[in-house]
């Protein structure tokens, strides 16, 4: 087994800030999550397993365990019928050579997700979801070494929790299962309109009628281009903040005071995923009664009105994108402590504006 010692964090995560671990791993196959796991147990040592580090925000402190990197390759089909395809994918492939290989067969289904960074075994962690799609509508199951149990287990799409932005991997089963693959079901059919409001805006625009999947990546792509940076080339994490959830009450409460503000119908439990968010991204509020009251409210924008879009922080050495205030980047930060100052800068004033405490996207590790 191929272990590192006092490995550099900052290159495990698309932030570039972080401590040391004391040991880390590559693996390549199901034997050596195992493996790995073991000799972590004999010398009583925290196991957390990772994929490109793009949701991931380390410690100064680093990580006193083993961080185990998933690289398990491969993308198989399952079944075939005339009407779909099941696909199963290793946990350690690049997420978005999933969605060109589906969206090269004309498959429906994760098109929506083209261009998102990471591997496929970060996805179901937190639930990836843009333009009205997430990933729990077309995820069958999923495989995942359990280390309360130690062994191998398969666990439905059901048991999985997802919700917005969140499943039961990043919430009461933290760091329990260390997922292997992924099985997802694809449609052979063009995905059908109502669309989320700017990816419909871009395609009328640009007169794209034909709503095929290999249409939807191509424009997922070019509104991506603009609004989120390289991580490759400027450090960030993506957006920082969720989209707070608010009852109906607080949404008027805001709607008096920032007449501009827009409100989403939460998706209904029943109507999540895919379909659910589509329908909910079009009804914006103040046209009409919603589902179960509860509203989505743009963080980005909350974040844009208390004035940190296009910000270079000199005393922290962090900022804001300039396509998007969501999107935080390390300019010239050192530590984490330099990143956590200016969020803290952002939450405290979208606080005082709005009475809204905001909530980190990527994971605070360990
Ligand atoms: C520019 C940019 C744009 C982004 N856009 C979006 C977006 O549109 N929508 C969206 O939802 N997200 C977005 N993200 C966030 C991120 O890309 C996704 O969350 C992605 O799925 C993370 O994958 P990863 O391999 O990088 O996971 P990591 O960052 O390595 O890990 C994230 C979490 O998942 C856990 N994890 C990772 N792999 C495994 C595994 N195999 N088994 C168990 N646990 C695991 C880690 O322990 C950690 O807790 C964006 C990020 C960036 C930088």
């Amino acid at each position: 087994m191929d272990i590192r010692e006092n490995v550099d964090l900052s290159a495990y995560s698309t932030m570039r800030l972080g401590g040391k671990a004391r040991y880390l791993a590559e693996a390549d196959s199901e034997t050596k999550v195992k493996n790995l796991v073991n000799w972590a147990r004999q010398r009583s040592l925290p196991v957390v397993m990772i994929g490109e580090g793009s949701n991931i925000v380390w410690r100064d402190e680093g990580y006193e365990g083993l961080i185990i990197v998933n690289k398990i390759p491969g993308i198989k089909v399952l079944s075939e019928d005339n009407d779909s395809l099941t696909l199963q994918a290793g946990a350690g492939e690049i997420w978005d050579k999933v969605v060109e290989w589906s969206v090269k067969k004309d498959l429906s289904g994760i098109e929506f997700l083209s261009r998102i960074p990471g591997c496929v075994g970060g996805a179901p962690v937190q639930n990836i979801g843009a333009y009205g799609a997430e990933l729990g509508s077309v995820l069958v199951e999923l495989e995942a070494y359990d280390t309360n149990l130690n062994k191998f287990v398969t666990l439905a799409s059901k048991d999985c929790a997802f919700a917005y932005r969140t499943s039961r991997f990043k919430t009461v089963d933290k760091g329990r299962f260390l997922i292997t693959a992924i099985t997802l079901r694809l449609i052979k059919a063009n995905p059908k309109p109502p669309f989320y409001e700017s990816l419909q805006l871009y395609l009328d625009e640009h007169k794209i009628r034909n709503y095929t999947p290999k249409n939807i990546r191509q424009a997922v792509t070019e509104i991506r281009k603009i609004k989120l940076p390289d991580p490759s080339v400027v450090a960030n994490n993506g957006s920082f903040f969720t989209n707070p959830i608010i009852s109906h009450a607080e949404f008027e409460r805001l709607q008096k005071k920032y007449p501009d503000i827009r409100g989403w119908p939460a998706p209904h439990q029943n109507l999540s995923g895919a379909v659910g968010n589509r329908i909910a991204e079009r009804q914006v509020f103040g046209a009409g009664p919603r589902d179960d009251g509860r509203v989505k409210i743009s963080a980005g924008w909350m974040v844009e009105q208390a004035g940190f879009k296009d910000v270079h922080d000199q005393q922290t050495g962090m900022g804001t994108w300039w396509g998007s205030a969501l999107v935080m980047i390390n300019e010239k930060a050192k530590t984490t402590a330099d990143l956590l100052a200016f969020k803290q800068k952002i939450v405290a004033k979208v606080y005082e504006m709005f009475g809204i405490m905001l909530e980190q996207e990527p994971e605070l590790l360990p």
